[in-house]
C-alpha cells in the first residue's frame, strides 16, 4: 500500500497533484534525487540549484507536518534513476510511485525508462498533470496538430477555461506517523560542481511556499490591475517576480490563475485589462511547454523553423564576452546583463531586448544566448527560455518577424525614459542625463558626452549597419524557406 511521491519540479505541499494522489492512496514517503551530472549537462544555474536546495529544506518541514518523510538520494545522472528508484521501492516495499509530469526530451525518456523498469517488478507508476493548466495533446488544431500560433492557442485555452477551469487540490490531512526504518542522505546545503550563491541573491529569492504565496498575494492586491501599463517598465515592480517559484513548482499555475480570476470576478478574457494580460502570460508559459512536447526538436538545440539552421551566424568570442559581461557600450543592454549577473533574474522586456541585440545586431547564434541565460537564471526553464530565445531570433514558432528588429536605444527611451534602471545598474553613468543615455548620435564617429566617460566602453557595434547585416543574412536564406519565414 505504501506510496512513493517522487518530487522534481513541484516543491510544495499545497495544490500538488501527485502528493494528493499519493496520500489519498496510502501511507506516503517522499523522495528527491540530487543529480549533479545531469544538472551540469542541462546548464542549470548554481543559483537555481541553490534555490532548489533551500526550497527542499522548507518542504521537508511542510511534509514533516503531514508526517511524510522526505528522503534524499544522490544519483549522478538520469540514466541511473530507474535502478535507484527500483532499489528504493524494493527496500520500502512500495506499491506505486506517484509523480508530476515534466516535459523535456530527457525528462520524458527518464520517466518512461523508470516506469518500464518498475512495471517489470510489479510496481505501478502514476503520472499527474501539475506543471500546466492543460494536458499537452489535449489542445490541438482542427487538423490534429499542436498549436504554433499564440492567438489560436489562447482561444482554445479560453474555450477550455469556460467549460472546465482547472481546480486547486486541498492540502491533504496529516497521515499517521510511519514506522519505517529509513536510511537517507541528509539534505545538502550545496552540491559539488555548482559555485556558492551569494547571500545577496539568496535574500532576493527567499525559499518556501509561504514566500511564494506572499508574493502572489501582494502582486494580486497591489500590481495586477496595473500590469498592462507597468509590465514593460524595468524600473518599476510591475511584474509578479514569481517565475523562479513557478519553475521550481513552489507555486502552481492553478494557484496563479485562481488568484487572478478572483481579482476579476472570475473573468479571464474580459474585465480588468491587467488581469487579462497577466493570464495571457501564464498562457505563453503554457504554449511553450506544449510546443516542447509537440515539437521535441526545440529541446535538442534545434530551431523550430528548420530552414533557419542555414543562417550564417557569426563567431565573435570578444563581442559575445562583452555582451555576457555587460560591456557592449549600449547602456540598456549592459544594465540588463548586469541585473542578470547580480540577481539571477532579468525583466522580460530586457530579455527580449538583449536577445534581439545578440542575435540580430551581433548576429550571434541564439543558442549561445540560450545557454548563457540557463547558466545564470534562477528561473531558467527549458521551454520558456528556448521559446523566448527563438522568438527573439525569429527562428521560433510565432516569433518576431526577422525584419522587425528592436533598436535598443529606442527601447530604452521608451521603457526607461528617465534612465532610472540604467543608472541603477551602471553607476558609472549616474551623472549622465537621461537623453544622453538614449542618444543615437552617440554611436559611430559622432561620440557624444556619454562615450567620452573614461569608465564606460564605446559601443561595440554600429546599430544601423548591423541591422542591415542581419536583414541581409535572413534574406539570403533559400527562397522557399524565405516564404516559410513570412
Ligand atoms: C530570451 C528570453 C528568455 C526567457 N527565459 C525564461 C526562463 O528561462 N524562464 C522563465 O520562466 N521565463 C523566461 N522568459 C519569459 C519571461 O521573461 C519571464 O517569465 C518573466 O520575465 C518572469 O518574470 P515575472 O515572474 O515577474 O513574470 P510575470 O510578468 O509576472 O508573468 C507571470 C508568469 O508568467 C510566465 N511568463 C511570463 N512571460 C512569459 C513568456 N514570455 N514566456 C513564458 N512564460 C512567461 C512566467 O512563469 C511568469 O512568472 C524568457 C523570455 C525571453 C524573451
Amino acid at each position: 500500500m505504501t506510496q512513493l511521491l517522487w518530487l522534481r519540479s513541484d516543491l510544495r505541499v499545497r495544490d500538488n497533484s501527485a502528493l494528493s494522489a499519493a496520500m489519498g492512496n496510502g501511507p506516503t514517503v517522499a523522495l528527491y534525487l540530487i543529480t549533479p551530472e545531469q544538472w551540469l549537462a542541462h546548464d542549470d544555474a548554481p543559483c537555481k540549484v541553490d534555490f532548489w536546495l533551500r526550497n527542499l529544506a522548507e518542504l521537508q518541514r511542510e511534509l514533516g507536518a503531514l508526517n511524510v518523510p522526505l528522503l534524499i538520494r544522490h544519483v549522478p545522472n538520469w540514466q541511473q534513476v530507474p535502478e535507484a528508484l527500483l532499489s528504493l521501492c524494493q527496500e520500502l516495499d512500495i506499491e506505486a510511485v506517484q509523480f508530476n509530469d515534466e516535459y523535456g526530451v530527457h525528462e520524458t525518456r527518464r520517466d518512461a525508462a523508470s516506469a518500464s523498469l518498475l512495471a517489470q517488478h510489479g510496481i505501478a507508476c502514476q503520472r499527474h498533470l501539475d506543471q500546466l493548466l492543460f494536458q499537452p495533446g489535449s489542445l490541438l488544431t482542427q487538423t490534429g496538430n499542436y498549436f504554433q500560433v499564440f492567438s489560436q492557442f489562447r482561444k482554445a485555452c479560453y474555450r477550455r477555461l469556460q467549460i472546465a477551469p482547472p481546480v486547486c487540490r486541498a492540502l491533504p490531512k496529516a497521515q499517521a506517523p510511519l514506522a519505517l526504518a529509513l536510511q537517507h542522505d541528509p539534505l545538502p546545503s550545496s552540491v559539488a560542481g555548482f559555485a556558492a550563491t551569494p547571500l545577496s541573491i539568496q535574500q532576493l529569492w527567499p525559499a518556501g511556499e509561504a514566500e511564494a504565496q506572499r508574493r502572489l498575494q501582494l502582486f494580486s492586491d497591489e500590481q495586477l490591475h496595473h500590469y498592462e501599463q507597468q509590465r514593460d517598465l524595468p524600473a518599476r515592480p510591475g511584474t509578479s517576480q514569481l517565475s523562479a517559484y513557478l519553475a521550481a513548482g513552489v507555486v502552481s499555475p492553478r494557484q496563479c490563475l485562481h488568484a487572478a480570476l478572483s481579482n476579476n470576478y472570475g473573468e479571464f478574457d474580459t474585465g480588468n485589462p491587467g488581469v487579462v494580460c497577466w493570464i495571457n502570460e501564464l498562457l505563453w508559459r503554457e504554449l511553450y511547454k506544449h510546443i516542447l512536447v509537440g515539437y521535441p526538436r526545440v529541446s535538442m538545440r534545434r530551431a523550430f523553423r528548420q530552414h533557419t539552421e542555414a543562417l550564417a551566424w557569426r563567431s565573435d568570442p570578444e563581442q559575445l564576452a562583452a555582451w555576457q559581461q555587460g560591456r557592449t557600450g549600449i547602456p540598456i543592454i549592459d544594465a540588463a546583463m548586469r541585473q542578470l549577473l547580480a540577481t539571477g533574474w532579468m525583466h522580460n522586456r530586457l530579455r527580449m531586448i538583449v536577445a534581439m541585440f545578440l542575435t540580430k545586431n551581433l548576429l550571434i547564434d541564439w543558442r549561445e544566448g540560450e545557454r548563457f541565460f540557463m547558466r545564470h537564471l534562477i528561473d531558467g526553464d527549458l521551454a520558456a527560455n528556448n521559446g523566448g530565445w527563438q522568438w527573439s531570433a525569429s527562428t521560433g514558432t510565432d516569433s518576431a518577424p526577422y525584419f522587425r528588429i528592436f533598436n535598443p536605444l529606442r527601447q530604452s527611451e521608451r521603457f526607461d525614459p528617465k534612465g532610472e534602471f540604467i543608472r541603477h545598474w551602471l553607476p558609472e553613468l549616474a551623472t549622465v542625463r537621461a537623453k544622453d543615455l538614449h542618444q543615437p548620435s552617440c554611436l559611430g564617429q559622432n561620440a557624444g558626452r556619454l562615450f567620452s566617460l573614461p569608465d564606460y566602453p564605446r559601443p561595440i557595434v554600429d546599430l544601423s549597419k548591423s541591422r542591415a547585416r542581419a536583414l541581409a543574412a535572413f534574406k539570403s536564406l533559400p527562397q522557399a524557406a524565405q516564404l516559410e519565414v513570412e
